[in-house]
């Protein structure tokens, strides 16, 4: 099942023909204090038998709307710093991006926090925030967490997860941490739609590709990740809860570049989608 944010406060169901509205069968109305995590991914995972049986729901073509952040407001957004060795490898061997560091493994560096003010959905642009530096795209695996998580080990740790998307990691170059680096404000692109767990029977079978203005720049599969997403859950998971709706950025392959104002990217997972998003 794939499920999307529409046109900021609606929430859909795709299919062959379209766009489903089933907002109504969502409690949309939380009661203060809310508990952690995003109010409507909290929900979902219970009700997903009675969103597979919806069929009398207002239909719309998916050209007619807006597509936001199927997340709305994750408490974490997670990135995964250096997940595929080739990245590594061209990480380490240009001084634009390295910036003076060695890069060396995930497990010494551990994870990285974008800011949730960062995030925005499809429909929206990234706007280059610093005309005069270096913004690179990195296109990654995005997995929704639909369960709370705690110290959970990798056995036990796809039981947590939702679902994936789409995820862009856009990031500054520069010497500064990466937690500040890459939560620029529109830095953080989630979507199209969530497409539940249960229709990706192996998350790291998947071809990932990015492209600017037509031309390919990134292209690789899943299968290259160092921690896999079982093991990307159980080392988050000790260090904090992690709670529906929160997104883990799987890290990124080879091919990151610069961006220019007026660019358009256009990035796809294999059975998840594609997106084209503009730069500003
Ligand atoms: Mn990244």
């Amino acid at each position: 099942m794939k499920i999307c944010r529409f046109n900021r406060d609606r929430i859909g169901l795709i299919d062959e023909r379209g766009l489903l509205d089933a907002t109504e069968l969502l409690d949309r109305r939380p009661a203060w204090p809310l508990p952690a995590g995003d109010w409507i991914v909290r929900q979902i995972p219970d009700l997903l038998p009675r969103l597979r049986l919806a069929r009398d729901l207002p239909r719309l073509p998916l050209d007619s709307v807006r597509l936001d952040s199927p997340v709305a407001n994750p408490g974490k957004i997670i990135g995964a710093p250096l997940n595929y060795r080739a990245h590594i490898e061209e990480a380490n061997a240009q001084p634009a991006i390295s910036h003076g560091k060695t890069f060396t493994s995930l497990d010494q560096l551990g994870l990285f926090l974008k800011a949730g003010s960062s995030l925005v959905g499809p429909s929206e642009e990234v706007r280059l925030r610093f005309p005069d530096r270096r913004t690179d795209h990195e296109v990654e695996l995005a997995v929704v967490i639909g369960r709370e998580a705690r110290c959970i080990s990798r056995q036990r740790a796809l039981d947590h997860v939702l679902g994936y998307c789409i995820g862009l990691d856009m990031t500054v170059r520069g010497p500064e941490m990466p937690g500040y680096r890459k939560s620029v404000d529109t830095y953080a692109v989630l979507g199209p739609w969530i497409v539940t767990a249960d229709e990706i029977d192996d998350p790291h079978a998947l071809e990932l590709s990015l492209d600017v203005n037509g031309e390919r720049r990134q292209r690789s599969s899943t299968r290259y990740m160092i921690f896999d997403v079982a093991r990307l859950i159980e080392y988050a998971s000790s260090f904090y809860t992690l709670h529906p709706g929160d997104v883990i950025m799987t890290g990124t392959p080879e091919g990151v570049s610069q961006v220019f104002p007026g660019d358009l990217m256009h990035a796809r997972i294999e059975r998840i989608g594609e997106m084209r998003v503009r730069v500003a």
